[in-house]
């Protein structure tokens, strides 16, 4: 029995062959998922076997991804996956940082020491694959941020032709510098994300372009991933939660696909708790968890500096939903401020992130405030991208430059400004004793 897309919508539950190039259900348009037949092996021979890989030099096992294919098992053959050693990043205990997020302990899970520097190549790796095997020879995103960046390497590593389609006048230079170094044909469009997105949709069809947008199921799969590694590094000892910024919510899909999964075959005992943290101006899901009734409605202008979550219309939260009630989870919401001391703190820790990534920190501590965590609570963040992505953003938060959006001034309690001194020894030493 092969792997297979069922639609997500309890009412629909159509069932495709995994290799139909589609990203919606046709006939309802909900969302879809890749379902598969329960493993061969058992749980316990699956921990011995994947452990064992963490020994081998052969590239596959050498992915923190394709190490767990058996739980991404979408392909009938390995032979043309592109590895760029995505996964394995660290877990990495911050004792600075739990004391500020109200814990006893806290430890990161850092998806920023990815390949291109964010948990997006765990999923495009998976994406690329699925766009290999299908025969496709050029695959395209709507990004101005990490999915560019991540889709322009791993394109190029596999052959293909990448093309990132950015919205007018929204560019983040880190990011986009990215796509330009690893070769994507980059086009600037005179139109907004949503419209963009119609317009890649209606070309995808027309010229067999494979689409790698977060909705693309098969980049959910390889984030799947990042949990079962974390639990692997944890001797499948679950945390009490775990925590994570939320955008389009393809994350938190993923990792409650996973958590679900690995409960079901009996890899852990108990779930763990997602806790989903957004930006204020761009929290819609926040609003959704908190008046359900209401039915979910978008941002039209979200706006936060954390730009990886600045996102009014995530597609993803049907599926983020049923993930946090699954785990019993809860979904927070973060100020600019917030954000941004939480960003220095994880800096002083000797880690660092970029600004949506510490959004989670920042919630953390909300969480405790509110007892929704309590300070003995196991807990796992994850990191999801890189410091160096917003170099920008960091030199305006210790200068004392930093705005948010609306133009009110964000107060750099964690500052660490840079000292001009004259080339004079005795001046320079006096100031370093004093
Ligand atoms: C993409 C991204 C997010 C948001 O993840 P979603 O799956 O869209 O919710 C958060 N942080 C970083 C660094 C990202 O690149
Ligand atoms: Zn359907």
């Amino acid at each position: 029995m092969p792997a297979e897309l069922i639609c997500f919508e309890e009412r629909c539950r159509a069932r495709f062959p995994i290799t139909d190039a589609i990203y919606n259900c046709p006939h309802c348009g909900g969302l879809l998922e890749v379902w598969y037949p329960p493993p061969a092996a058992t749980p316990a021979e699956l921990k011995r076997i994947w452990r064992e890989r963490r020994t081998s030099n052969a590239p596959l096992d050498q992915s923190g991804v394709w190490r767990y294919r058996e739980m991404v098992p979408f392909l009938e053959s390995y032979d043309r996956v592109v590895t760029l050693r995505e996964g394995h990043t660290p877990l990495l205990p911050a004792p600075p940082a739990a004391t500020y997020g109200g814990l006893d302990a806290l430890t990161f899970k850092h998806q920023g020491f990815n390949p291109t520097g964010s948990f997006k190549d765990n999923g495009m790796t998976c994406g690329v694959a699925q766009a290999l095997r299908l025969g496709m020879a050029r695959v395209a995103c709507v990004s101005t941020g990490n999915t560019s960046a991540s889709m322009a390497a791993y394109a190029s590593a596999a052959g293909l032709a990448g093309i990132v389609f950015i919205p007018h006048g929204n560019i983040s230079y880190g990011k986009l510098a990215q796509a330009l170094e690893y070769g994507a044909k980059t086009l600037q469009v005179e139109a907004n994300f949503d419209q963009i997105l119609a317009l890649v949709r209606t070309l995808a069809e027309r010229l067999g372009i494979y689409l790698l947008n977060s909705i693309n199921p098969f980049r959910i799969e390889g984030q799947k991933t990042i949990i079962v590694e974390m639990l692997d590094q944890r001797d499948w000892n679950p945390p009490d939660w775990i925590v994570l910024p939320g955008g389009n919510l393809g994350n938190t899909a993923a990792f409650g696909k996973a958590l679900r999964e690995l409960h079901g075959l009996g890899f852990i005992a108990r779930m763990p708790r997602l806790a989903v943290i957004q930006a204020e101006g761009a929290a819609p899901f926040y609003d959704l968890m908190l008046a359900p009734a209401r039915g979910f409605h978008a941002v039209s202008h979200p706006e936060t500096l954390a730009t990886a979550i600045k996102i009014g219309d995530p597609v993803s939260w049907p599926k983020a939903l049923r993930e946090v009630a699954c785990s019993g989870g809860v979904v927070e919401k973060v100020s600019e401020q917030e954000i941004a001391d939480a960003k220095a703190v994880i800096g002083r820790c000797g880690i660092g992130c970029e600004p949506a990534s510490a959004a989670t920190l920042a919630g953390i501590r909300k969480l405790t405030a509110s007892g929704t965590i309590s300070a003995s609570a196991d807990v796992v963040a994850v990191l999801t991208g890189n410091l160096l992505k917003d170099p920008d953003y960091i030199y305006r938060y210790h200068t004392g430059k930093l705005e948010a959006p609306d133009g009110a001034a964000i107060h750099s309690r964690f500052a660490n400004q840079p000292v001009v001194l004259p080339n004079d020894a005795d001046r320079i030493a006096a100031f370093l004793q004093g």
